[in-house]
């Protein structure tokens, strides 16, 4: 048996030395410019795919690290870099993510390589849930998918909301309705292949923060893909919808919530990164800004802040690694750890970035310092993947048996 340890092995830390040095070298001088030209960052993109940082092989390696580090240690990294790069970079994994957790292993085999491209071409995924009236309740969903059996083809149609990626993605992963009545145990996963007449993408949103990340409307007109593209197979979805139509099918029936489940500790390690990235900054410039003829750290009332906001750092990477642990070696979540790691590292990374402006004063409050674009971005990490509110009902639901509301 492996002893119990929190370290990381010389392995993964040789990794993370060299997501550091990307991140430090290649992302970091150039997340300005790309927070102000609010556009996603292709050549960063590339340059990640040129090392290989951004390759379906890098993420594969992480995701089956066996200790469950790898993924959460690569996204902290990265996001300590800078969190709407972060996100182009690592937008991807989500609608990977999709696959792995609905599809065949023939699906998996084909689309999740076209999600990356390679370093000559590189691509990306989005994975559409959410809807202007299905954003936290997704059973409200209503993008419909029928089967059109004489063509062993499906038909989507439906309006797609916040899609990271959205209408820029080479593979799209769309949840939509294919039975009405049964709420969320209605629902299924599709592919949508490169080209495919009748997506297109709607309104990009202008946002507060991650503004490197596209965000944007998938609008789906008739949208025809074969029934291959079904995540699991027709025959899969038949048994789920009988067994959920009698009323004896398990949460496995929905398939957004499969694939948020499996990701939420991985967007709690984004928020790590942000919430380390903005301390080091404060704890730097608390040392080096003198007031009233003395550092401002030798204030208690500074001090004590940078210990609160180090201490709350690495509780949530304390949640964030054992859920992916957890979840990596098989152990059931009994109390919705997920929800409580993506709950408190999203939390911490709101609060961390708002204290890291505090101690910069006046310089916190503007763009020559990097932590105000780091409280911006850390804005949404309550926000999606399930908001804040939304994991307390997940975990106080969990915790109890009982269906609060
Ligand atoms: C930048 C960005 C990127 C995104 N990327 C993706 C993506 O790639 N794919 C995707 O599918 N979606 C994506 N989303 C959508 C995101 O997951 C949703 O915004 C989120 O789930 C919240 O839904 P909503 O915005 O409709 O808010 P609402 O559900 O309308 O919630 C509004 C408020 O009400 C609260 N509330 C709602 N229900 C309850 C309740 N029962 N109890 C207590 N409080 C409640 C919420 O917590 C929130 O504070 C993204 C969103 C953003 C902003």
């Amino acid at each position: 048996m492996t002893p119990f340890a929190l370290d990381l092995n010389d392995d993964q830390k040789a990794v993370r030395d060299w997501i550091h040095g990307f991140a430090a070298d290649v992302m970091r001088p150039a997340a300005a410019e790309w927070d102000e030209r609010e556009e996603f960052p292709w050549p960063v993109v590339q340059e990640a795919a040129k090392i290989g940082l951004y390759s379906l092989d890098f993420y594969a390696q992480q995701f089956f690290d066996p200790t469950g580090l790898g993924i959460p240690m690569t996204l902290e990294e990265l996001f300590w870099g800078d969190a709407g790069l972060g996100l182009a970079i690592a937008g991807t994994g989500l609608a990977a993510v999709g696959v792995l957790t609905n599809g065949t292993d023939e699906q998996i085999g084909t689309w999740i390589p076209q999600m990356y491209g390679d370093a000559r071409e590189v691509k990306v995924a989005a994975f559409c849930s959410s809807e202007p009236d299905a954003g936290s309740d997704v059973s409200a969903m209503r993008t419909r998918a029928v089967y059109d059996q004489a063509k062993d083809e499906w038909v989507l149609n439906g309006t797609k909301t916040w899609a990271t990626n959205g209408g820029i993605a080479n593979v799209h992963v769309v949840v939509a309705v294919v039975e009405p009545g049964l709420g969320a145990r209605g629902h299924a996963s599709f592919i949508i292949p490169p080209g495919t007449p009748g997506l297109s993408q709607g309104q990009k949103f202008k946002k507060h923060g991650i503004r490197a990340s596209h965000t944007a409307e998938v609008v789906l007109e008739d949208v025809r893909v074969p029934g291959h593209c079904l995540l699991g197979g027709k025959e899969k979805l038949d048994e789920r919808l009988a067994r959920a139509r009698e009323g004896t099918g398990g949460r496995g029936g929905n398939a957004a919530m499969a694939t948020f489940e499996a990701s939420r500790p991985a967007v709690g390690a984004q928020a790590v990164g942000i919430a380390r990235a903005a301390y080091e900054v404060a704890l730097d410039y608390a040392r080096t800004r003198v007031q009233f003829g003395r550092p401002i750290i030798d204030n208690q009332g500074i001090a004590f802040q940078l210990a609160d906001m180090r201490t709350r750092i690495d509780a949530a990477r304390l949640l964030v690694w054992r859920a992916s642990w957890m979840a990596t070696t098989g152990k059931r979540f009994t109390a919705a750890e997920g929800s409580m790691s993506k709950l408190f590292a999203g939390e911490t990374a709101k609060s961390v970035t708002a204290q890291a402006m505090q101690i910069l004063g006046g310089n916190g409050y503007t763009r020559e310092y990097p932590v105000e674009r780091m409280h911006r971005d850390a804005a949404i990490y309550t926000i999606f993947e399930g908001t804040s509110e939304i994991q307390r009902l997940v975990i106080a639901r969990s915790v109890s048996g009982m269906q609060i509301r």
